[in-house]
């Protein structure tokens, strides 16, 4: 049976997140310069059908029960609402379970009916902004030749208005693509025109599919934070530093890391504290991730960390 559910991890933004992985790697509508999961290998728009409902939705219950999450939160290694099933499944784990329901979406498909009627189902939707500029768009989340940045941009501003969940803006920052004043100003000004509760802006923390991609200094952050503060005041919070490290995990700590990994790369530090806590050997369970040609370790920004060894 494949796993399509991982963690609990600290989540900076929501508490600890049990995640869904709801579709297949990495099927996503854009190929971002800093995606941790990699390059996107099929660059599509269609929804399809990916994991059988009822599996997927019984993992997530079963693991729920058993870990005690904050939130659910469909955050696959692809865009979560390629899955033609995605209201189907959050209706059936929302009548199960009495935990908040997050989803993590590029907003790409926003323009389409059936992806907004299924976002309806949950309760804290966040949605992408990197840019408002076509070209910058280009460059940085690299999306499907047929989509159209505008017609995106009004479907989040229609959707904003009638979604009655909580709703999050994220604005990830890469030096030399989007870290200048004329960004901050237009994306901070489109933003304000959402009905939105909070609004993030990030910086790539993790290794991105772009070895060249780094995060702007923190001088720009910071001028990037009083432009966003000009406009929207008390929801705009950076979220630049690394997450907390705690992890809910079980005692089968190489299936663990190896499930959470695939879509959520994890500091080596990390692992080590991990082991400390479960009693284990921080070296053999890397070692044995290594052998068996689960994980490999990659370097980014000086710290290293354990990413798929299959990522490209
Ligand atoms: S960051 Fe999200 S939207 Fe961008 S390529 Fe990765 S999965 Fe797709």
């Amino acid at each position: 049976m494949r796993k399509i559910v991982f963690g609990p991890v600290p989540s900076r933004r929501l508490g600890y997140s049990l995640g869904v992985n709801n579709v297949y790697d990495k099927y996503c509508s854009y190929s971002c310069i800093y995606c941790q999961a990699g390059r996107t290998t099929r660059l599509v728009i269609d929804r399809m059908k990916f994991y059988d409902v009822d599996e997927l939705v019984q993992q997530v219950i079963v693991e729920a029960n058993k870990k005690k999450p904050d939130v659910v939160s469909f955050v696959p290694n692809g865009e979560p609402t390629l899955d033609i099933n995605l209201g189907r499944e959050a209706e059936l784990i929302k009548k199960e379970l009495n935990l908040p329901l997050a989803i993590f979406t590029n907003s790409s498909l926003l323009t389409r009916q059936d992806v907004l009627d299924d976002l309806m189902f949950f309760d804290i939707v966040s949605v992408k902004v990197d840019t408002v500029k076509h070209e910058t768009w280009r460059k940085i989340n690299r999306p499907h030749p047929r989509l159209c940045l505008e017609e995106i941009l009004d479907s989040i501003k229609s959707f904003s208005k009638q979604y009655k969940g909580r709703l999050i803006t994220e604005t990830m920052l890469v030096k030399g693509v989007n870290d200048n004043e004329e960004e901050y100003e237009s994306i901070a000004e489109f933003i304000a025109g959402l009905r939105v509760d909070k609004v993030y802006i990030q910086a790539p923390i993790r290794p991105p599919a772009e070895k060249w991609v780094k995060p702007p200094s923190e001088d720009e952050f910071t001028k990037a934070y009083h432009i966003f503060h000009k406009y929207l005041g008390g929801k705009v919070e950076l979220l630049i530093s690394s997450e907390p490290k705690s992890f809910k995990f079980t005692d089968n700590l190489v299936e663990e890391i190896a499930s959470t990994i695939y879509v959520h790369p994890i500091r080596i530090d990390y692992v080590s504290e991990l082991a400390v806590k479960y009693g284990k050997n921080a070296e053999h369970i890397i070692d044995e991730l290594l052998r068996n040609k689960i994980a490999k370790i990659v370097e980014y920004e000086g710290k290293k960390f354990l990413v798929p060894a299959i990522r490209r």
